[in-house]
């Protein structure tokens, strides 16, 4: 098997400090190292596609999460899809289409001990496309999978709402609530992302929290007045993609025995200071409701069976998987993963790296 590839070249993206806010291009620095032969047992991996993810932000800052922070100087953590250009594991072809977590870098070398760590993967494509595989079909959607299905528990006929509606996310919780023959509301920012996921994705009405509010009132209040419309009889589930007001809003409308998935707070995590928790909390208490956490990687063990029932869906149509492609390369990764903060995005966000 031929290993030399020392005419290759590796660029890289690493983190060089800790944003305050923001990030920033002085955050990040951009190196590049020649690719040296491969030992027994490794794998080199020609990056196609990185997945760019809100958490990105939170695995910048220090402290203790779910996952360690990125070191300052290491490869930005990133999870991603590539191609097997050489390999001396007998695991592993030269061919190979595979997801796991390559970083922001063009090339990922994998050694025999790091292969069950690093979340190593052989992807089929004709499941569906590399970028479905960062989508529905990948962590976004096993997000939403297990959130909505093991947290959100929705019974047929009870309202879901769910924020970020259109994002990677949120556009697969709310297909998989119509699926399960629920009452779909998003919440989105901007009138074609609200458009979209009614008209395309079939949910029953949108929230557009960015559209101007009525003459005297606050946008907030138009938010409230959106779920007082289209969830007259309160709200059974509801997705948090978004924290902040938003999250507040639907607290206030919430149905006896609700559950709220707390998945992410985007609103929250360009803070200078410390991230604000919602100020209806006691809307829990009255309504006898719960809120809990997800962290998608608990679910990994089970993450086959919900890919086989999405891919099922994708085929027969009642789910659809609408990606946002950024061309570029890894020099434009600084730039783009912002764009997820300003909504930028419609769809999945992802970073093309190589054809
Ligand atoms: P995404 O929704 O595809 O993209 C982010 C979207 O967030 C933007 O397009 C924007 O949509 C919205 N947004 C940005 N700033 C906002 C603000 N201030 N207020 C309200 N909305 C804002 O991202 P995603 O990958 O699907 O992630 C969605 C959420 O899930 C994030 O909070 C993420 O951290 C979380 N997540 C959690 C897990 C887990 O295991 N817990 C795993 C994956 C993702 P609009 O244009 O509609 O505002």
């Amino acid at each position: 098997m031929p290993s030399t590839h020392a005419t290759l070249v590796n660029h890289q993206v690493r983190l060089a400090s800790r944003p305050v806010g923001q990030a920033t291009v002085e955050n990040w620095q951009f190196t590049e190292e020649p690719l040296a032969d491969l030992n027994d047992g490794e794998l080199l991996i020609q990056v196609l596609a990185l997945s760019l993810d809100p958490a990105m932000r939170g695995w910048m800052n220090e402290g203790k999460s779910y996952i360690p922070p990125v070191g300052i100087g290491e490869v930005m953590r990133a999870g991603g899809i590539g191609r097997v250009i050489a390999s001396r594991n007998p695991a592993f072809a030269v061919g190979d289409v595979v997801s796991g977590t390559p970083g922001v870098q063009e090339y990922w070398r994998v050694a025999a001990d790091q292969l069950k760590r690093s979340g190593l993967a052989k992807i089929d494509l004709r499941v569906g496309s590399v970028t479905q595989w960062l989508n529905v079909l990948g962590m976004p959607g096993m997000t939403g999978y297990f959130g909505l299905m093991d947290v959100g528990q929705p019974q047929a006929g009870e309202t879901v709402v769910v924020s970020g509606a259109a994002g990677a996310v949120g556009q697969t919780v709310g297909q998989l609530a119509k699926v399960k023959g629920c009452k779909v509301v998003g919440i989105a920012g901007g009138a074609a992302k609200c458009e979209w996921v009614v008209k395309e994705l079939g949910f029953d009405a949108c929230i557009d929290y960015k559209a101007a509010a009525p003459e005297g009132v606050q946008r907030w209040d138009a938010v409230r007045e959106g779920l007082k419309q289209h969830c007259a009889d309160g709200v059974d589930v509801y997705f948090d993609n978004v924290g902040g007001d938003i999250l507040d809003a639907v607290l206030a409308r919430l149905k006896r025995k609700a559950r709220i998935v707390i998945c992410g707070a985007i609103s929250q995590y360009n803070n200078t200071g410390a991230m604000v928790g919602p100020k209806n909390y006691m809307s829990l208490l009255v309504n006898r409701a719960r809120m809990e956490g997800i962290v998608v990687f608990d679910y990994a063990d089970r993450y086959h069976l919900a890919i086989a029932e999405m891919a099922g869906y994708l085929k027969d149509g009642r789910m659809k998987s609408k990606e946002d492609v950024v061309e570029g390369g890894v020099a434009a990764f600084p730039a783009t993963l912002n764009k997820l903060f300003n909504g930028e995005n419609f769809g999945k966000l992802v970073l093309k790296v190589a054809d």
